[in-house]
């Protein structure tokens, strides 16, 4: 399931739940973006709360790049 969210700085942050391995980089990096469900997998909470290159940082740590960013156009701007 892709759970879309969009920051306030208009960055789109998509977690991609069949890649995400519950590893917690993210919710350990940014506990008010990301937070794991009860399936273990991470879930959005509020991306407003951190800026673009907080998100940027948080997706190169995932371990299998399951937090895609997309600009407004709806190009994928992480990963690369
Ligand atoms: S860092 Fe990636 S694999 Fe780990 S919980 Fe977050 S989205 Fe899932």
């Amino acid at each position: 399931m892709i759970d879309p969210r969009r920051n306030a700085t208009a960055l789109r942050v998509v977690i991609d739940r069949e890649r995400c391995i519950g590893s917690e980089n993210c919710v350990a990096s940014a506990p008010s973006v990301f937070r794991l469900d009860a399936e273990g997998k991470a879930v959005l909470l509020d991306p407003s709360t951190v800026d673009i290159e907080t998100l940027r940082l948080v997706a190169e740590i995932c371990p299998t790049e399951a937090i895609v960013l997309e600009d407004d156009a709806g190009n994928q701007v992480f990963p690369g």
